[in-house]
């Protein structure tokens, strides 16, 4: 799958699509986010802040929150949202009357930020500290009982979201690392969702186009600020367009693994992504030339694999603690859950072959 250089530069013929842009103002400045968040809260008329954020995340956002009319700190964030960790920040935020949610952390902070707004329906500030980008999305996930449910609801949308690269600094190299990578799927995946568009395509191409650079920089110079900038910026754009076009086959294939063995999220995205890819390429030749060009290489399958060698991030599921004996339940798992819109056929024996070279840690092509 060669990109020449015409097809690598151009963009899908617009046709029919319906596509929703969410309302959110982005402030993005290394080194401004305290003035920022200031700046907004004095703007939304807030005086009571209830500040959401993980003990990692506790002392910058003291430092960033320095100064505001703080009505309480909540560190108590529990990843993938546990119920009853939503019921308690529900009764801090009631018992300290607050009027504004403040999220200074990753993607478990803002979720817990969320699960907050979407009982109380208070505006939410989010100030992103890692890749994940569940600040520019409207869906909210919650765990009981060891089953994670999600939703998609308008009141969980943050108001403002404050990106401040300095405040990346202290991410250490392997989690942002694996929370790009999660990034890059989003990317990807974005360009074969249920509701793929020219827009939300665009978003995807560049958000791949800035994570591919922005991620190798971190690697080579972790406290330049220059690759925490890029990934950042890629970051919001890969969230904003799988929030838009949805969930392709890459996280279904992901959700099923993750479900039925417990493997950690981000790495299992990471070596699964280059199966899907090199399936759908030569059914998507489009998207695999943009996708190409983004990641400056002449096939999108090898320069995603390049970029994967590059930044040491895991190539087997087996080395992740995948069972062999599991690849069969799971294939006809993703049959079931795959999306129709996916661009090359999904059958027991396509998915079978991709989880056997996943397994393996290679692609099958
Ligand atoms: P995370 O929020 O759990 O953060 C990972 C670790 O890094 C935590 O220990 C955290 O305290 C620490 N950390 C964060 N920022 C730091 C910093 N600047 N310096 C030092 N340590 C820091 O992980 P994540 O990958 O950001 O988020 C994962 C969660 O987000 C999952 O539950 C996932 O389902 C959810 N998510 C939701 C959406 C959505 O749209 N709702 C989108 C993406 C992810």
């Amino acid at each position: 799958m060669r990109a020449d250089a015409d097809r690598s530069s151009a963009s899908p013929a617009p046709t029919r699509f319906d596509h929703l842009t969410l309302g959110q103002r982005v402030r993005f400045g290394a080194g401004q986010g305290r003035a920022s968040l200031a700046d907004e809260i004095e703007r939304m008329g807030a005086r009571r802040a209830m500040v959401v954020a993980a003990r990692d995340e506790r002392a910058l956002a003291e430092a960033l929150t320095s100064g505001l009319a703080v009505a309480v700190l909540h560190d108590d964030v529990v990843m993938h949202v546990p119920s009853e960790v939503a019921a308690r920040a529900r009764r801090v935020a009631a018992e300290h009357d607050v009027d504004v949610l403040i999220s200074v952390g990753g993607g478990s902070t803002t979720g817990l930020a969320k699960a907050v707004a979407l009982t109380s329906g208070l505006p939410i500030v989010a100030v992103p500290t890692t890749y994940a980008g569940s600040e520019a999305t409207d869906v909210w996930g919650m765990t009981e009982l060891s089953r994670k449910t999600t939703g998609v609801d308008p009141r969980v949308l943050p108001r403002t979201v404050i990106y401040d690269a300095e405040l990346t600094l202290s991410l250490p190299v392997d989690i942002s690392v694996a929370s790009g990578f999660n990034a890059l799927a989003h990317c990807v995946d974005s360009l074969w969702a249920p509701r793929a568009d020219p827009i939300n395509g665009a978003m995807a191409v560049e958000g791949t186009r800035a994570l591919s650079r922005g991620l190798p920089a971190i690697v080579e110079d972790p406290r330049g600020i220059g690759g925490r900038e890029l990934a950042l910026y890629g970051a919001y754009l890969s969230a904003v367009a799988f929030a838009s076009a949805g969930s392709g086959l890459h996280h279904k294939i992901c959700h099923v693994l993750g479900g039925m063995f417990d493997l950690p999220h981000a790495q299992t995205h990471a070596v699964v992504l280059g199966c899907v890819l090199a399936l759908n390429a030569p059914f998507a030749p489009e998207a695999a030339g943009r996708l190409a060009a983004a990641l400056e290489s002449d096939d999108a399958v090898t320069g995603l694999a390049r970029l994967r060698d590059r930044l040491g991030v895991p190539a087997a599921l087996r080395d992740l603690g995948m069972p062999e004996s599991g690849i069969g339940a799971a294939a006809s798992a993703v049959v079931e859950a795959a999306p129709e819109s996916n661009p090359a056929p999904v059958t027991t024996e396509s998915m079978t072959s991709l989880l056997r070279a996943a397994w393996r840690g290679g692609v099958e092509r």
